[in-house]
Order: structure tokens, then C-alpha cells, then sequence
């Protein structure tokens, strides 16, 4: 392991380093793993260090050391710092979005028109929120009693591929406000929009150790992370099934732990929608060839509209291009990886066999290995394994419903509960089903309106805890009571 030897690869034109940050330091390690663009999979990007126990352990001291002076900022404080790194962030919009559009494949537009610019609301956001927070005080018992946020300590945030930007500053964003270091741990398929923060974070001015990020894979320096003890909280996003061994790792250590978690969204349509606003929105869950975790996957649609709804879908979705993620007029974009087109296709196959029926797609499309087709399945029955498990991929079911009863059951019949979309033209359909359903975030006749200060999250195996506003800054807290008997001081 050497420190402060930076190894840069250009990248879409930007100067990416492909080592890790801890300690306001780039560190590189003896080993590497390549990261490729889906968009041209035959060039390797860069080859990215690869972190180990040894990193891990740098980075959980270096955030460990950072931790008295970054928490005795104060919110104030700690908001002047973090409000430059969004200005920061805003001006570096184009190379933000070049690389993220590179390595994940994520929508050039997408990024340059809003996602740059939510990672840097998502620092003012939990900036503000921590420092215009009012604490609760109150007398009771003869005493006068004030509830204190204490930063808890140094932070371990883990990251999935699929929104690399948006996720890495959705979540590092409230841990730094509420005073905690953060050690940072991209995903392995999308490491680079990662690797830039360090850079910004370094531009504005955010103290050596306070922001550490260290790159690798996940049962290696991701496992190594989760269980040294100096971690204080766990913020995890990513599959039930990672979660599940951080979940232990935190239990072991007795840390607090949140979890975002896959989905499974149903997307009612009912028969007094606005039917091609509703088809409409579900071709568009074809958007990021469906590596989206809140997307509507399986569409519910009352049955006396199936076939209107389906003439109109169908139309919507011809309507969308796939096509690299830079080029102007692309929809869809690759998928982030041929491990997971094989995971992905392997569903439709296993749908086949069951009897489902695909009713469009199914296969790879003729523009290269990393596309997949619009998939849209029939399954013989609700038990099948498409609408049970998280495909992760450009794959809807369609299913019909009698009515609200039967639309409500079946919204709420997987594991999962991390969002639902409704069409209706009702008010009252909308309150009933929208308390019916049960998912961390229900939207009616609209998708991914995001306020910064909702709780976020997901029911049963799609979460633990909840994020957004002040219930992420709480969980970065310890709370404490501080009551002191009245007339027993001046
Ligand atoms: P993943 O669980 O495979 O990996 C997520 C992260 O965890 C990666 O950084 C990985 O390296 C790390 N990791 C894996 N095993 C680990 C271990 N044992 N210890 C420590 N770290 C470990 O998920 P993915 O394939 O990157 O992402 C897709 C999943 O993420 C889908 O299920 C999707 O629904 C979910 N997701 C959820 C949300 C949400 O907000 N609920 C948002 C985006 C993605």
C-alpha cells in the first residue's frame, strides 16, 4: 500500500483517480479490479484498487480521528462546509455526468439535467435540516428536560451500482451533517462518480478524514468494514441478500444499521385512470433498462381496461430508443454488466418453462450483448417466480384485477414493500388504496417526486429504518436527555 501516489485514467475526458481517498490522501493498494464502460465493453476503463482489511482499517482510523473536531463544528458549522461541496458539485456538472454516463451507463441528460445537481441538494438539504433543527424541550416532574442530537461517530455507508452518484450523496450527505465521518463504499460495477467526490470534497475543503472512500469489493473490504468496531453506524443500500450479512456483521457489534433494500412495486391502473398517462408511465419503467429498485414492475390493471391499456402500452414502449447512454436520443440504456444480463435473461427463462407467457421481448436486442429487449411476461398465476422475486431489469409483468380488493391483495403479495405507483381519477380510491397498500412510498398518478425530507425506505425484506430528512439525522444520532431538576441551578 502506497500513499499519496494517485494513479489517474481519463475518463470521458475527465481525470479520474482510480485509488482510494482516506485521510484527504489518495492511497492506492498492490491489487486492482477493471472497471469497462457497458457502453463499449471491450475497453477496460481503469484498473481500480483493490481494497483489503489493511484499507479498510486506514480508512475507519483515519474517519475515527476526524470525528471530535468535525462533531465539535457544530451543525453550523459542519452546513458552511458542506453547503461549498454543493456549489462544488454544481460546478462540475458536465464531468460528474460524463463518468457516471461512462462507467454505469447511467443517462447522460439524465445526470446533466437533474441528477448532478440532487447530489448537491442532497448536502444543502441535510445541511439546513441539522442546522435549523429545534430541539425539544419541555418541563415535566419538577425538571426541565431538552433532547440533544450527539453525532454518533465514525460511519460505514456501502452503495449499490445501479444510481452511483445519487445514492453515494443521498446517503453520505446526512451522516456528515449529523457530525459523523463517513468511510465510503461504492459498488464494484460503478466506482467512478465515487472516486470524483473525493476530489470535490477535497476542493471544498472538507477536512482530511472527515470523507474516506475506499474502493473494492464487497465480501473483501466491504465485509472488512462492517466489522471493525470502530464503525458507530451501518447505511446500506443494496440487495436482501448483502443485507442480510451486514445486517449480522451490525448485530455482532451491536451497531445501528439501515437498510434499503430491492423491490418489487406494483403499478395499479384502475378503470377511471387516465389510461395512457398510466400506459405511458409504465413503458417508462423500461427507463434505466430497469435497474431501478423503486420501479412499478408489476402492472395491476382492472380488467375491464386490459386490453386499452395494453394497445396503448404497447405503443409507448415502441416508442422509447435504446441506444448507448451518451447518444442525445436514447431512453434505455445498456445494462450494467453480462453477469447480470445472464441473471436478468435467466429469469425470462425460468418464466418460460414455468408457462408463463412473454408477451413482447424476451431476448437480447440486436445492438449488442448488453442489451435486453422490453420484456413484458403473463404469468400462469401470481406464484410465479417473475412477480415474486426482484428481477432487476427490463422485465414487467402484467396481471388483472376485479376490483379495489382484489387490486389491494395482490399489490401486496411479495416479500417486498418499497414503493407502489396508483392511476386513478378518484380522490377516494386514491386515500383507500394508497393507505392499503403497504410499501415505504405510494405515488398516485405520478413517480419519483422526491421530497428531500420524506422518509424513505422500505416494509418488510425491501428495508430497515427509514432515510430522507430528519429520520436519517436521527439515525446518525444518539439521542440524549438531559434533565435538570428545577431551582437546583441559577
Ligand atoms: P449488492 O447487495 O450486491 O451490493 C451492494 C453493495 O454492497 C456493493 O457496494 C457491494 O460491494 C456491497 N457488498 C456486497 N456484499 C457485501 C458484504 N458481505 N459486506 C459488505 N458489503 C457488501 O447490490 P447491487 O447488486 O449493487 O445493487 C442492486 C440491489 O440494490 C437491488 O436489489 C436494488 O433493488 C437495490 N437498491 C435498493 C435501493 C433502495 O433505495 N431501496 C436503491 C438502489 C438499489
Amino acid at each position: 500500500m502506497s500513499h499519496d501516489q494517485d494513479r489517474r485514467v481519463e475518463v470521458a475526458g475527465v481525470e479520474v483517480s482510480m485509488c482510494h481517498y482516506v485521510d484527504g490522501e489518495r492511497v492506492d493498494s498492490p491489487t486492482t479490479f477493471e472497471t469497462r464502460s457497458p457502453n463499449d465493453w471491450d475497453t477496460v476503463l481503469g484498473e481500480v484498487a483493490r481494497g483489503d482489511d489493511e484499507i479498510a482499517s486506514l480508512a475507519m482510523a483515519a474517519a475515527t480521528a476526524a470525528a471530535d473536531d468535525w462533531a465539535d463544528r457544530g451543525p453550523a458549522g459542519r452546513a458552511e462546509v458542506l453547503h461549498r461541496l454543493a456549489d462544488v458539485i454544481d460546478d462540475h456538472v458536465e464531468p460528474i455526468a460524463q463518468v457516471e454516463a461512462t462507467d454505469m451507463a447511467f443517462n447522460l441528460q439524465s445526470m446533466r439535467a437533474r441528477l448532478v445537481h440532487r447530489g448537491a441538494e442532497n448536502f444543502r438539504n441535510y445541511a439546513d435540516l441539522a442546522r435549523d433543527h429545534v430541539e425539544r424541550e419541555w418541563d415535566s416532574k419538577g425538571t426541565h428536560n431538552r433532547v440533544i442530537r450527539m453525532p454518533a461517530g465514525p460511519a460505514v455507508v456501502i452503495t449499490p451500482w445501479n444510481a452511483p452518484w445519487m445514492l453515494s450523496t443521498w446517503k453520505v450527505a446526512p451522516a456528515l451533517a449529523a457530525g459523523n465521518p463517513v468511510v465510503l463504499k461504492p459498488a464494484e460495477w460503478s466506482p467512478l462518480t465515487a472516486s470524483l467526490l473525493g476530489d470535490l470534497a477535497d476542493e471544498a475543503g472538507v477536512p482530511p478524514g472527515v470523507l474516506n472512500i475506499v474502493q473494492g469489493i464487497g465480501e473483501e473490504v466491504g465485509a472488512a468494514l462492517v466489522a471493525d468496531r470502530r464503525a458507530r453506524r451501518i447505511s446500506f443500500t443494496g440487495s436482501p441478500e448483502a443485507g442480510r450479512l451486514i445486517g449480522r456483521a451490525a448485530a455482532e457489534n451491536l451497531v445501528p444499521f439501515t437498510a434499503e433494500m430491492g423491490g418489487k412495486g406494483p403499478l395499479l391502473v384502475f378503470a377511471d385512470a387516465d389510461l395512457d398517462a398510466a400506459a405511458k408511465k409504465a413503458a417508462w419503467q423500461y427507463d434505466d433498462s430497469g435497474q431501478v429498485c423503486l420501479a412499478g414492475t408489476r402492472l395491476l390493471v382492472d380488467e375491464s381496461v386490459v386490453d386499452e391499456f395494453l394497445e396503448r402500452f404497447h405503443a409507448h414502449v415502441d416508442d422509447l430508443v435504446l441506444g448507448p447512454s451518451t447518444d442525445p436520443d436514447t431512453d434505455i440504456c445498456p445494462m450494467v454488466h453480462p453477469d447480470h444480463v445472464a441473471r436478468v435473461l435467466g429469469f425470462v427463462e425460468r418464466a418460460r418453462d414455468n408457462g408463463d407467457e412473454i408477451l413482447r421481448g424476451g431476448g437480447r436486442a440486436d445492438l449488442g450483448p448488453l442489451y435486453v429487449e422490453p420484456t413484458l411476461v403473463r404469468p400462469r398465476d401470481n406464484q410465479s417466480e417473475v412477480v415474486q422475486r426482484e428481477v432487476f431489469g427490463p422485465v414487467l409483468t402484467i396481471q388483472t384485477f376485479a376490483d379495489e380488493a382484489e387490486a389491494i391483495a395482490l399489490a401486496n403479495s411479495t416479500e417486498y414493500g418499497l414503493s407502489a405507483i396508483v392511476y386513478t381519477g378518484s380522490q377516494e380510491r386514491a386515500v383507500r388504496v394508497g393507505e392499503g397498500v403497504r410499501a415505504g412510498t405510494v405515488w398516485v398518478n405520478t413517480f419519483l417526486v422526491r421530497d428531500l425530507t420524506a422518509p424513505f425506505g422500505g416494509c418488510r425484506i425491501s428495508g430497515i429504518g427509514r432515510e430522507g430528512g430528519d429520520f436519517a439525522l436521527e439515525f446518525h444520532a444518539d439521542l440524549k436527555t438531559l434533565q435538570i431538576l428545577d431551582g437546583s441551578t441559577g
